[in-house]
């Protein structure tokens, strides 16, 4: 059994970086109705997932994070920095109670737009629209997908379009859909939650032109600067695939002052890691308790060896 002393030893200077979205208080059954329902984790099986990582693994703060890469500190052994993609008002009304029992301090990147409204996001407002239409789930998920392979301008024309035939007004929607107010943001910031930004609009930044992209990168900055009264340093590309981002956003990031950010390339984060290109572990909804525990405690390094 002396092998997996090896293995965890061999493996320790790496942090596991969760990617969360949303919590629920429905059963399975019940989140059929929920847009991307997918995105979306149950409450019960959030806490076991959370005092599982308490238990056996070594929460960190992405400031740790940052300065291991920085060289300023050492990641302690089985490290795991929780994240939060979108800035889903659950966050604020059912993971933070839990991750404050666990003192654990996630870090939440928020898509911030300019108006004076936090506001639905734009793959949510699509499927509500077709489900209205009695599209099937199926049908939906592939039209979000294509609107996403869109050039920005067709994307948000196409987006402008629906906006004006839909009649769904944001207090019908499921609360799963809704976006956190100022204060939650703010209140998340005080109780020592790191606030990051996720850009203005969600779009796909390698489909807009470098001025477009820096005005979204810089915007959300402000924006969420203004309500924390705290540096933001920390970006999550929107949908953070690979081909979802380009040199262009790489440099503008760096320019506009952002230390990090974060993909949703599956795999470690370590302090050779290149800050710009952080990859992360997405935790579906639908994941079973089993699964991600042999997840975390096979393929990602258990706090205790087994020997
Ligand atoms: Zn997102």
């Amino acid at each position: 059994m002396g092998g997996y002393g090896l293995f965890s030893r061999k493996k320790a200077k790496r942090a596991a970086v969760l990617c969360y979205h949303g919590v629920t208080r429905r059963s399975p059954n019940e989140l059929r109705e929920v847009p991307n329902s997918f995105l979306h984790i149950p409450v019960h099986l959030f806490e076991a997932q959370i005092r599982f990582i308490e238990k056996f693994f070594n929460p960190i703060t992405l400031d740790l994070l940052v300065d291991a890469m920085e060289g300023k500190s050492l990641l302690p052994d089985r490290s795991v920095l929780v994240t939060f993609d979108d800035g889903y008002k659950s966050v604020h009304q059912l993971a933070k109670p839990i991750l404050e029992k666990y003192s654990i301090k996630p870090s939440v990147f928020v898509t911030a737009p300019g108006g004076s409204a936090l506001e639905m996001m734009w793959p949510d407002r699509v499927f509500c629209y077709f489900q209205k239409l009695g599209q099937k789930d199926r049908d939906i998920y592939q039209t979000i997908e294509g609107m996403k392979e869109l050039g920005n301008e067709q994307r948000k024309a196409a987006l402008e379009e629906i906006l004006q035939k839909t009649s769904v007004s944001l207090d019908s929607l499921p609360e799963e859909c809704r976006i956190m107010s100022e204060e939650d943001v703010r209140d998340l910031s005080k109780s020592g939650f790191d606030i990051g930004s996720h850009s203005s609009t969600h779009p796909i930044l390698s489909k807009m032109s470098a001025d477009e992209q820096s005005e979204e990168i810089a915007q959300s900055k402000v924006r969420l600067e203004k309500i924390t009264g705290k540096p933001v340093e920390a970006f999550a590309y929107p949908n953070g695939r690979v081909q979802d981002f380009n040199e262009d956003t790489v440099r503008i990031l760096k320019e506009k002052g952002y230390r990090t950010a974060f993909t949703t390339v599956e795999g470690y984060s370590s302090p050779d890691s290149d800050p710009y290109r952080l990859r992360r572990f997405f935790v579906m909804g639908n994941l079973p308790t089993y699964e991600f525990c042999h997840r975390m405690t096979m393929s990602w390094p258990s706090k205790y060896r087994v020997v």
